[in-house]
This record gives C-alpha cells, structure tokens and sequence, in this order.
C-alpha cells in the first residue's frame, strides 16, 4: 500500500522547481492526502499552499527543514504543524537567510578566485524570489558546462575540499529544535541515513535531539534505500520515537521517489501522524 502522507517537499521558496500552488495541486491529483511543504529555512510558501489546498482537497501540514550545524556536520531537522507567524520562529529564520545571503556572496567569491566568475549572479537568476540555495549555483554550474549534471557539480565544486565550499554555520541544535516546539510544531530529524556520520555519533546526535524534545526521525524517505528504512524503522524503535515519511520532492526533473509513491512505513513504526486530527487520511 502506498502511503498517503508525504511530510518532506520543496518548492521554488527554497530549492524546488515548482512554486507551493503547483506543488499543492500536483500532490494532491498524485493521491496524496496529507501534504508538508518544508522549504529550507523559510515559511514563505506556506500561504500559498495553503491557499492551493483549500480547493483540492488535500490537508496541508505548516512545515519547514532547518539547517542545523551540530559537531561541524550539516543536519536537516523538520518541522511539523508550525505556526509560521510565531516571533520566535520568525526572529530565528531571519537569522538564518542573514547566514545564507552572506555564504552566497562567499561561495560565489569562491568560484570566482577559482576561475568561474558570476556565479552568484547566475545562482540568483535560478532562485527567482525564493532564498538562494547550493542547489541554484549547481543548476548555474550545470548550464554554463562545468559538469554533466547537477549531482556532478556538487561532487567538483560544492562540497568539502572543492572550491566553492563554504563550512556550514547555520543553527545549533537547540536553536533549532526550540524554535521549531516555540512554535507549537513537532521536530523531526530529516534522512538519518544520509549523514557523513558513524553510527555511534548519529546516536549521539538523536539522543541529544530527544533531551532537547525532538519526537520523530524520517524512516521512508527519498534520501534513503530500502536498506536504510529497516535500519532507520530499527533505530526508531530502539530509541523510541515517532517515524516519519517524506519523498524530499523537489520538482519533476530533480526527484528520487515521484510524488504518491512513497512506500508504507514498516509495520513496527509508531507514525508521527498518530495522533493528529486529519488521521483518517490514512
Ligand atoms: P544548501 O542548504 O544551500 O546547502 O543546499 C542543500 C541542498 O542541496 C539540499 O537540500 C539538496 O537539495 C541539494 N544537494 C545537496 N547535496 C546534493 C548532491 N550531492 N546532489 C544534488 N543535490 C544536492
Ligand atoms: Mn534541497
Ligand atoms: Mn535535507
Ligand atoms: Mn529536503
């Protein structure tokens, strides 16, 4: 059985292809019944999605993927049924876009002492109106022939030891994880399985995540094998929380699970959804 609930989506507010409107009415035709949009760092396109769900009839969830740097790692925590006017959550994210505008401008002065000037024009250009993320300067990258494709340019230029990498200093966890419950929301750590991380440190990490009142972890996501469900669905039990599913959608050409084809959560998984109100759209 397919499962109804997609909790992890992008649209163009951050890295997505498709604006909240389109996303909306996409994931609804797809047979989904209850929607997240959890945009990098911004609640942007929440009032437009939710203004597209109203006449589809599909439940939007008010979501958001904070970027989090904790032990110099990169972590991605979700957050589910925020109230995206809170001051608190607001003054975070603020801080957050301040971060990001800066990196961008660096990253950009990066490629160019390396040879590739006007990359943060160009990453820009590919953002519209949404936050400028790394996925915009690979999409720049891409297009004017620095690699093949996205992924590729991502593995040459983006990511640690290649020129155009900036080292992550986004929110602590705590920041994170408080702004998200400030906000009435529930905190989720997104794809578990795709951090460069040991075992014993991602342990470490979700204990933490736990003290601070995080509930769940994703066990089905577009980020993870089918492997990685079984361990992740192992590990949720074992450290008893909540399981949550989301494809990490983030456009027609630019997606590992289509929407409405996320698998079932395992058997042996408490969903995160457990307890919420529009629970019959399971
Ligand atoms: P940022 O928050 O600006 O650092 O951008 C992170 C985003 O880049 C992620 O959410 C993904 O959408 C994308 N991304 C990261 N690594 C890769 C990769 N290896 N290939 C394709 N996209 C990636
Ligand atoms: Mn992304
Ligand atoms: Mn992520
Ligand atoms: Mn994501």
């Amino acid at each position: 059985m397919r499962c109804c609930y997609d909790l992890h989506t992008h649209s163009t507010a951050s890295d997505g292809s498709l604006t909240p409107g389109e996303l909306v009415i996409k994931a609804a035709s797809a047979g989904i019944a209850a929607l997240a949009l959890t945009d990098h760092d911004t609640v942007e396109g929440l009032a437009e999605a939710a203004r597209a769900a109203a006449g589809a009839g599909i439940a939007l969830i008010n979501g958001i993927e904070i970027s989090v740097t904790w032990n110099r790692c990169t972590v991605h925590i979700v957050g589910l049924g925020i109230d995206p006017d809170h001051p608190g959550l607001l003054a975070g994210l603020r801080k957050l876009r301040e971060y990001r505008d800066w990196r961008a401008e660096e990253i950009g002065n990066r490629l160019h002492k390396a040879g590739i000037p006007g990359a943060l024009e160009g990453a820009r250009r590919f953002a519209g109106d949404g936050l400028v993320s790394r996925t915009h300067f690979a999409h720049f990258l891409a297009e004017t022939g620095r690699a093949k494709n996205v992924q590729d340019v991502f593995k040459r230029y983006l990511v640690k030891n290649k020129p155009g990498h900036v080292p992550g200093d986004w929110a602590s966890l705590p920041e994170a994880v408080g702004w998200i419950l400030g906000a009435g929301g529930q905190a989720v750590v997104a794809h578990p399985a795709r951090y460069d991380m040991t075992a014993t440190k991602l342990r470490s990490m979700l204990g933490e995540f736990r003290e601070l009142g995080g509930t769940g972890i994703e066990v089905v996501s577009g980020s993870h094998s089918l492997d990685d469900y079984q361990v992740m669905a192992r590990l949720a039990g074992d450290m008893k929380f909540l399981a949550s599913a989301g494809s990490d959608y983030h456009g027609p050409n630019n997606f590992r699970i289509e929407l409405g084809h996320l698998p079932s959560l395992p058997a042996s998984c408490t969903p995160i959804w457990h307890d919420w109100p529009h629970r019959r759209a399971a």
